[in-house]
């Protein structure tokens, strides 16, 4: 039987994203051969990968002047990417949780000094974003991380910046409509809304290209390596790719990324509208902040004995990946675009009559 799947990542998939790329692995098309045996290079796989990038263009607006490209590595390896192709001078990061401070690290390498955090809010385990900062004008880049996978806060707007704004968009690309034009880039994990584990994507702006620092920068590291080919210069992930087209179409038959975005706000305030009423549950973050796409709570301190109860309790109904991260404890559930409503429907009246059973 189907689980109700909350994981954080790798996530939830649609069914029909499944069973065309369970048919893709046996053989792709007519063509003899399966999505894994085809040359990247083929007339098999070239279009698909036009098609890929065509729609994730359509379906996020993205401007002519920017590529797309599909790399390995994870979103960890453009922590590591970001600084070694943009940072000359200084670069300014907001620190908004696990993933920020791991892309801080990576950045510091290049000299504490030339890393600037404009705003952290790690006084309170990052559960708000900070606000009111000044972004310094001579940075060369702004960093941020658009949700925080972990904390469970969500940057749900697109800030203005003086300096190029370069997103971690990792856990909620494709759950909205972004205004690429405000940023110099923007890169992710496949794996958390669009499709397996394996493919890294990268929205990045031409111009950026420019801008590279002079250092001498390893082939696979360098953006214009991977832009001047095409997101071709090495075997790209074929699978990962596949599966991301596939969904990207899913995405586009239910009507966008508008759709999108209309039904996480729907699945969201179910569980926040509970959680708020509730006794015994209680959410992590600063209300106004709260992350659309993994909603952190915990039992408030008269119940907390309860928690692994509830946990046992969900298991034994079939769901799946809501306990939460050791650094905040107590549940997260990651409600990304292929969760069902009715899943989230099934775990709210399962946390109700919890409730009702235990006070
Ligand atoms: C999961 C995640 C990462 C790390 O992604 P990998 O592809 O596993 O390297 C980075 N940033 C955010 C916001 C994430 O959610």
């Amino acid at each position: 039987m189907r689980k109700h799947i909350f994981n954080a990542g790798p996530c939830v998939l649609a069914d029909s994203v499944r069973e065309d790329t369970a048919r893709a692995v046996i053989e792709l098309g007519n063509c003899g051969q399966s999505i894994m045996e085809v040359s990247h290079r083929s007339k098999d796989f070239e279009p698909i990968l036009a098609e890929t990038i065509a729609d994730f263009k359509e379906l996020l607006n993205i401007p002519e002047d920017y590529s797309i490209l599909f790399l390995g590595g994870g979103a960890s390896l453009q922590f590591c990417m970001v600084p070694y192709n943009f940072l000359r001078t200084k670069a300014a990061y907001l620190n908004t949780g696990t993933w920020a401070t791991k892309a801080i690290k990576e950045a510091q390498l290049w000299g504490e000094e030339k890393v600037v955090v404009v705003g952290s809010s790690k006084d309170k385990n990052f559960s708000y974003i900070p606000k009111g900062y000044e972004i310094p004008t001579d940075a060369d880049y702004f960093h941020i991380t658009t949700n925080n996978t972990i904390k469970g806060t969500e940057i749900r707007e697109d800030y203005d910046s003086p300096v190029p704004l370069i997103a971690d968009m990792s856990s909620d690309i494709m759950s909205r409509p972004v205004d690429v034009k405000k940023y110099a880039m923007i890169y992710g994990g496949a794996q958390k809304n669009l499709g397996p584990a394996g493919a890294t994507f990268v929205i990045i702006k031409n111009s950026m290209l420019e801008k590279v620092s002079d250092r001498p920068i390893p082939t696979m590291l360098k953006y214009s390596t991977h832009v001047d080919e095409g997101t071709m210069f090495n075997t790209p992930p074929v699978l990962p790719i596949y599966v991301i087209g596939q969904t990207l179409k899913w995405v586009k038959s239910l009507g966008g990324v508008k759709e999108m975005e209309k039904r996480a706000i729907e699945k969201a305030n179910m569980i926040y509208n509970y959680i708020d009423d509730s006794d015994m549950f209680v959410g992590t973050v600063a209300k106004e902040d709260r992350s659309l796409m993994n909603l952190c709570f915990v039992m408030k301190d008269k119940y907390k004995d309860l928690e692994p109860e509830f946990l046992k309790c969900a298991t034994a109904h079939n769901i799946c990946g809501i306990k939460g991260h050791r650094s905040v404890g107590g549940f997260r559930a990651s409600c990304y675009n292929a969760l069902d409503i009715e899943s989230v429907k099934f775990l709210v009246d399962l946390m109700k009559d919890f409730e009702v059973k235990n006070k």
